[in-house]
């Protein structure tokens, strides 16, 4: 609904100035010449505090009327408001296009709805829940459209009821809104899981993955992997061959390992993983991937890494970790490339 503001203004500043006019020309005789300056310097300052006062009140409350008028006439939500009695009392311009109908024409043909084939009226049902929501039928200009409605009761600090208000959209958008915001949910939970680099798991990922196969109630080991010397990779090819050699270093991982173990990269050029087997067999594959990395050219580089392996005792996990990657440091003090176990 709009209003037109202008002309409005301007009738009403002509109207004061009328008034204005016509009681100076009526209290100006009854003042003697020599008061008349002084009369009228009181009269410009009364005016220009009136004006200050009206600016205030305005600034106070009209300038937020307006911005909240503003912003429910240019909402994409089509809006209407039920007053207390249940009449309908204003409709937006979204509301407007949405069902093509006038105000008049919104209480005969939406004061009611059907839930379940049974007939439910809007202002009864809104006193009984204060809000509700869902996908409904309701008419419109063209006939029936499947629109999802967002209803509510509004009250005063009393409990006293102001008015109702509902927020439409079409069935069809907002489920489409809804499919939309819950891939970009999974988008974004998988960022937070993934390391971008190799779209192996990091620590988050990691430790939420894990305690699935934990509480399955699997048992497993973790193997720590670092690369050896990865610094004066970075320093003599540049940090992104480093990038590569990362990438590289994890697929060969991934190769070794099966879809069901857990893979991480834990940041910088370490790498932790969760296998579902026994020490020893966590060591021969510990060492198969040892194997792997050192024997295939990784960018035409000879790359090698060091391993830690440990159990993990009931869900002690951080405890696991911490030994695998003790173990892992022993392997590096002990000449690198190679498994040793805690
Ligand atoms: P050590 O054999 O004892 O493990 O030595 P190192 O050189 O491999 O280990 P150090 O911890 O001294 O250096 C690791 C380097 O990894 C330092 C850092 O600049 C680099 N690095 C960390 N994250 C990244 C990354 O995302 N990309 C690249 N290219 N380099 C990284
Ligand atoms: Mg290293
Ligand atoms: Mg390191």
């Amino acid at each position: 609904m709009r209003t037109k503001k202008t002309p409005l203004f301007i009738g009403l500043s002509l109207f004061s100035l009328g008034v204005a006019g016509a009681v100076l020309s009526k209290i100006t005789p009854m003042i003697s010449h020599d008061e008349r300056g002084a009369f009228y310097v009181l009269l410009i300052l009364l005016i220009l505090f009136l004006s200050l006062c009206a600016y205030m009140l305005f600034y106070a409350f009209g300038q937020k009327f307006i911005l909240f008028q503003t912003i429910f006439e240019h909402s994409n939500d089509a809006i209407s408001i039920v007053d207390e009695a249940g009449n309908y009392i204003w409709q937006n311009r979204s509301h407007h296009a949405l069902f093509g109908l006038e105000l008049e024409e919104l209480q005969n043909r939406q004061a009611s709805f059907y839930i379940n084939t049974k007939e439910v009226w809007l202002k009864e049902e809104l006193d009984r829940i204060k809000e509700f929501s869902g996908i409904f039928k309701s008419t419109s200009k063209q006939g029936y459209k499947d629109v999802f409605i967002s209803a509510f009761r509004v009250e005063n600090d009393l409990g006293d009821t102001l008015c109702y208000v509902q927020m439409k959209r079409e069935a069809k958008e907002y489920l489409r809104i809804i499919e939309k915001s819950q891939s970009e949910r999974e988008r974004i939970l998988a960022l937070a899981q993934k390391d971008p680099l190799t779209q192996l798991f990091n620590r988050n990922g990691f430790d939420e993955a894990l305690q699935k196969r934990l509480q399955e109630g699997k048992n497993g080991c973790i193997i720590f992997a670092d690369i050896d010397n990865f610094k004066t990779i970075n320093d003599t090819y540049g940090h992104d061959k480093g990038d590569k050699v990362l990438q590289g270093v994890s697929k060969l991982i991934q190769a070794n390992l099966r879809g069901s173990d857990v893979i991480a990269r834990f940041g910088g050029e370490e790498f932790v993983m969760w296998v579902e087997a026994e020490l020893e067999k966590s060591a021969d594959i510990a060492e198969k991937i040892r194997q792997s990395i050192a024997n295939t050219g990784i960018e035409s580089l000879n790359i090698t890494c060091s391993f830690g392996v440990s159990a993990v005792e009931k869900s002690a996990l951080e405890e696991a970790i911490k030994r695998a990657d003790e173990a892992m440091y022993r392997a590096k003090k002990s000449g690198k490339n190679r498994v040793c176990i805690s």
